[in-house]
């Protein structure tokens, strides 16, 4: 599950400092699969990153988990993003000198796990990829690619899976793969999933979805809401 209560975060520095995020309040239960849809610049990555742990909110509750992640240290942190989060970038994000192999088992090495390559292995053939494992990232498609990080996000066996437009580089079709690849996921291991997306047939396919706007929790448009413009 995911709770946060009233959380502000400004990024910038000087004049050029930003108030993003102005008090955002928002319960996701467990099992749930969220599209986040919202007008462009309006904090929808700010808020997956808080949501991941990746930034810190200036104020505010941030439980992910079961876990309060404004008192962690950045190591607790960084562990705690470790175990309990998976997280799929719209450009992928791979190592470019590590293996597809490489790649999904990095996150289980960092975790101490005893079989790291043999687990790796095993979520690629769940992507279907289990004929690409000592590919480079330069040596795959697009499509690929993006398998490779779902793969890696799902790896350590995630309770959150965040994904910040993960279509947004791919064709129609394979984006449409790659989505069903983490409904799937989602479904089978009963993670909770948060997708941000400008797709909103895509957010439709969601549990819930939430719509951002200027740094706030906008409304909750019922899954079935009529094709009102996103950006
Ligand atoms: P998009 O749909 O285009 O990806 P978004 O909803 O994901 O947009 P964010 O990336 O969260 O929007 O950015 C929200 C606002 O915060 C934007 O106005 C952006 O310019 C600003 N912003 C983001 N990062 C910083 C930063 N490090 N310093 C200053 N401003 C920032
Ligand atoms: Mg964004």
């Amino acid at each position: 599950a995911i709770h946060l209560k009233d959380v502000h975060l400004s990024l910038g520095q000087g004049a050029g400092r930003v108030h993003i995020l102005k008090g955002v309040d928002l319960e996701i239960a467990r099992g749930t699969a969220v599209g986040l849809v919202g007008p462009s610049g309006s904090g929808k990555s700010t808020l997956l990153m808080v949501m991941a742990g990746l930034e810190r909110a200036d104020k505010g509750t941030i439980r992910v988990a079961g876990q309060d992640l404004q008192p962690l240290n950045e190591d607790a942190l960084a562990r705690f993003r470790g175990r309990n989060i998976g997280i799929v970038f719209q450009s992928f994000h791979l190592i470019p000198n590590m293996t597809a192999l490489e790649n999904v088992a990095v996150p289980l090495e960092l975790a101490g796990h005893p079989a790291a390559f043999a687990k790796a292995r095993k979520e690629l053939e769940a992507v279907g990829l289990a004929h690409r494992l000592d590919h480079y990232p330069s040596q795959m498609s697009g499509g690929e690619q993006q398998r490779v990080a779902v793969a890696r996000a799902l790896v350590v066996e995630p309770e959150i899976l965040i994904a910040d437009e993960p279509t947004g580089n791919l064709d129609e079709s394979t984006g449409r793969q790659i989505i069903e690849l983490m409904f799937a996921a989602q479904r089978e291991r009963g993670m909770t999933l948060v997708i941000v997306t400008h797709d909103l047939s895509l957010a439709r396919q969601c549990d819930r979805v939430i719509r951002v706007r200027s740094g706030e929790i906008d409304e909750e448009a019922p899954a079935d809401a009529s094709a009102e413009p996103v950006a």
